[in-house]
């Protein structure tokens, strides 16, 4: 019988637009073909039930975070690989969550502020400048750049597959994707 998988969250921060659901995604596509358990949390998906009815203040992102943490730790103690996507802007809610969780890789994707402006995927950007929607994050909201995160991804001088590469490639020396895992 194969060994059982390692549970672990692997935690995607970064501005709005920066890249995170887009890495989650293609590298929820690998992880599948490697066989692995996995579940996905997409904090715009998430925003919608599990803490529908949150704001963006602080104590509403703490809150956010919190929930989505404790989701991740039930998953991550169960043996499922939990990608996380989220904005997480505060660093102390970010290492509150790696510290309950314990198998967590914060995983910091990082473009200039004016790249994921000029990306603009949701159109936010535009109605922050405008001042339609306040408290933005990178506009006029802080985002605490993590310290130092397991992985550090540049996705305005890398490629999506090179940022799912470094993902893979810390979960194999970190030892959460076995040999037994490859189809
Ligand atoms: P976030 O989840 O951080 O808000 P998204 O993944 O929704 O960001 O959007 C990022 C956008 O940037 C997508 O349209 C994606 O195609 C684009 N993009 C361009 N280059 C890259 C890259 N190297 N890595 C990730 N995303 C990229």
């Amino acid at each position: 019988m194969a060994a059982a998988q390692r549970g672990v969250t692997i935690w995607f921060t970064g501005l709005s637009g920066s890249g995170k659901s887009t890495i989650a995604s293609a590298l929820e596509a690998k992880l599948r073909q490697r066989g692995c358990q996995l579940e996905v949390l997409d904090g715009d998906i998430v925003r919608t039930n599990l803490t529908k009815g949150l704001g963006f203040s602080k104590e509403d992102r703490d809150e956010n975070i919190r929930r989505i943490g404790f989701v991740s730790h039930l998953l991550t103690r169960n043996g499922v690989v939990v990608l996380v996507s989220a904005i997480s802007p505060y660093r102390e809610a970010r290492e509150q969550v790696r510290d309950r969780i314990g198998d967590f890789i914060e995983v910091f994707v990082d473009a200039p502020l004016a790249v994921c402006e000029d990306r603009d995927v949701k159109g936010l950007y535009k109605k922050a400048r405008s001042g339609e929607i306040k408290g933005f994050t990178g506009i006029d909201d802080p985002y605490e750049a993590p310290l130092n995160p397991e992985i550090h991804c540049h996705t305005d001088r890398q490629t999506v597959d090179e940022s799912v590469a470094q993902v893979i490639a810390k979960l194999e020396t970190m030892g959460y994707l076995t040999a037994a895992a490859v189809a």
